[in-house]
């Protein structure tokens, strides 16, 4: 991949990060708003069908209780039944002094009537002395209704019993000999439960709710609902009586429990009646409870926040405590006039915004990664490869090589395509450019080496006589002279025109001028590949045999001679009549040749002729 994708990739990678951060950020608040709503509105419905259900219990007992006062009253105002000559049969007097219900009537025994009796027990405190004949009347009653009622009157409720307030009670419970156990010196009515009942203690004579308490002869933590029952004449007769046990008033918040919460029942007064564990040993000595003595401090907060909800009217409302973060809904469980607390963690109700938003995060990244790889392949495929292979045609052209179409991506149906089939056309015409260039620059070379050419033939040649100059002579001898070797020869004239000064002087520089071109022509006549003519300067020429032209050099010169003569250019200042010319002959063989040598020899030879008369040739 290249840079332009790679730096395209980087920016899609962070702006697409940054899309799912704020995806995730969104979606955690979308989530945990949607969940504390769902939470709380479960919490609270929750909380009141709890709330009910721990009502119905007490509502229950109250509806047992004014049953068994009813009948109680019945039986009690019937004279007609006489109750006094059965208590003998069923209570005995024990050597502690204390009068209880025969034991078989706990074990189980089948009475004259056909009624079964079990789990019964009854217990007259020595201190109620030997009873009268109406305790002993309501014993009866209270026996045979406990005897009736108990076993039909099963959970939650741990067993029934009555209390007398001349310190005896009947007691029905399954497996607790309660009445067979109590010490003969206990005072029933002297105990906080039993005294609540009392017409002193009671007034309006309403049923009445203890806290929790440890039953020291159960061994049991115990709540009890009792009724106080008074005769027409507003005697107080008996006390029918529940005892809710806490275990199953936990078993039942257990059962019910709204998964991840923490129900707490207390009473008003901050008794604590029954939480998510039972209380410790050292709580049961002390017999009852309070929320303010755990070691853990949120019962004794949630107590003031219920009670700041029962002052401010709006029970049932969802409360935060601040410092767990924690919400709480109170129901009130009227009868005992309880409050029950289900507390929800924070940590309930984030939970699911976590797990929401880690799910859009783990989806965000995992779209994001495909993103990443789809957004790549393509930018390297339809763009990164494109470009590479324009930029390589690029180079190979700014190289100078021809840039062929081939490898070009000329048939992507976008901009690259064009611009590659624009660069094909580009590299095309920079082609065909340099084509034009070269053929232009071929020619021009040409052109040039033609005119060096000519301008070398210019240098090289009179202007008057058209035979090659001085510059010439001297080139060739040179060149000459470069390539002799032991059997080369070279012959040498100097041929000068005879009485020339006075030529000029009577017929005029023209005439002059007209004389030395025709000179020229008849030794231009005789120039060929062995035979060069040169006019030397003024009115002299030379002329330079080589190869196998000198031998025949004599023979060559004195027909020039006798041509130029021939020509009969008339000379009225020459002895002879006509022009004529005089020339001298040197020659010289092998690598030994000098030059100037030959050259003194050829003007001596020359100045030999012209002293000899002149038209005549001189051999040196
Ligand atoms: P000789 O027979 O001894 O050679 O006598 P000459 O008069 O020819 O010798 P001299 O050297 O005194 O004269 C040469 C003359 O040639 C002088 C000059 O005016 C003439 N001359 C040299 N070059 C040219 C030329 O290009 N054109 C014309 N018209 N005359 C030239
Ligand atoms: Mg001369
Ligand atoms: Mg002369």
């Amino acid at each position: 991949m290249n840079l332009l994708a790679h730096q395209v990739l980087r920016r899609v990678a962070l702006w697409s990060s940054l899309a799912v951060l704020g995806a995730t950020a969104l979606g955690y608040w979308y989530a945990f708003s949607l969940s504390r709503d769902r939470a709380l509105v479960q919490l609270q419905r929750h909380a009141e069908l709890q709330g009910q259900q721990q009502e119905q219990a007490f509502q229950d007992a109250l509806a047992h209780l004014e049953l068994f006062r009813a009948e109680f009253l019945r039986r009690y105002r019937d004279g007609a039944i006489d109750h006094g000559a059965r208590f003998d049969a069923m209570y005995r007097s024990g050597p502690d002094g204390a009068i209880r219900l025969a034991p078989e009537f706990f074990r189980g025994v089948r009475r004259p009537d056909g009624q079964y009796v079990s789990h019964t027990t009854g217990f007259v405190g020595r201190s109620a002395g030997r009873p009268d004949a109406d305790l002993r009347r309501r014993l009866v009653i209270a026996t045979d209704l406990v005897a009736l009622y108990g076993p039909a009157w099963g959970e939650p409720f741990a067993n029934l019993h009555a209390s007398l307030p001349e310190n005896a009670l009947v007691n029905y419970w399954p497996g607790v000999p309660w009445g067979l156990d109590a010490r003969a010196d206990l005072d029933v009515t002297a105990g906080a439960v039993v005294a609540a009942t009392l017409p002193a203690n009671n007034p309006t004579r309403q049923a009445v709710w203890s806290g929790l308490y440890f039953d020291l002869t159960a061994r049991q933590w115990t709540v009890t609902v009792q009724l106080p029952v008074d005769g027409e004449d507003g005697r107080h007769l008996v006390n029918p009586s529940h005892d809710i046990l806490l275990d199953e008033i936990l078993a039942r918040l257990q059962r019910s429990r709204l998964a991840g919460a923490r129900t707490l029942l207390m009473s008003r007064e901050g008794q604590l009646i029954a939480g998510n564990s039972a209380p410790g040993e050292d709580a049961q000595d002390r017999g009852v409870l309070h929320v303010d003595k755990l070691d853990d401090p949120l019962p004794a907060r949630i107590r003031r926040l219920a009670r700041e909800q029962l002052d401010s009217g709006q029970p049932q409302q969802v409360v935060r405590d601040e410092e767990s973060g924690a919400y709480i809904v109170f129901s009130r469980v009227a009868g005992p006039d309880w409050w029950l607390a289900t507390i929800y963690g924070a940590e309930q109700v984030s939970g699911a915004a976590h797990r929401g938003a880690a799910i859009i995060l783990a989806l965000g990244i995992g779209l994001q990664v495909i993103l990443l790889v789809v957004v790549g392949s393509v930018l390297g495929r339809r763009v990164g490869q494109p470009v590479r292979q324009l930029q390589a045609a690029a180079e190979s052209l700014a190289r100078g090589e021809a840039a062929g179409a081939a490898g070009l991506p000329l048939d992507e149906d976008n901009e690259i395509g064009s611009l590659a089939r624009s660069f094909r056309e580009l590299a095309r015409m920079v082609e065909q450019r340099r084509h034009e260039l070269e053929g232009t620059v071929a020619e021009r070379t040409r052109e040039l080496a033609d005119a060096n050419a000519r301008l070398e033939e210019l240098t090289r040649t009179d202007s008057l006589t058209g035979l090659p100059n001085r510059r010439a002579f001297d080139a060739d001898i040179e060149a000459w002279l470069g390539t002799r070797g032991p059997t080369s020869a070279l012959a040498l004239a100097m041929i000068d025109v005879d009485y020339f000064k006075p030529y000029n002087d009577t017929l005029g520089h023209e005439a002059g001028d007209q004389a030395l071109r025709e000179v020229g022509a008849v030794l231009a006549g005789q120039t060929r590949r062995d035979v060069r003519c040169y006019r030397y300067g003024g009115e002299e020429f030379a002329i330079v045999f080589t190869a196998i032209a000198v031998p025949h050099a004599e023979r060559i010169l004195r027909r020039i001679l006798e041509d130029i003569a021939a020509l009969g250019l008339a000379h009225p200042a020459s002895p002879l009549g006509v022009v004529t010319v005089s020339a001298g002959l040197a020659k010289a063989y092998g690598e030994d040749i000098d030059l100037a040598t030959l050259a003194r020899t050829a003007d001596r030879q020359l100045y030999a002729a012209k002293a000899s008369g002149r038209n005549r040739l001189a051999i040196g």
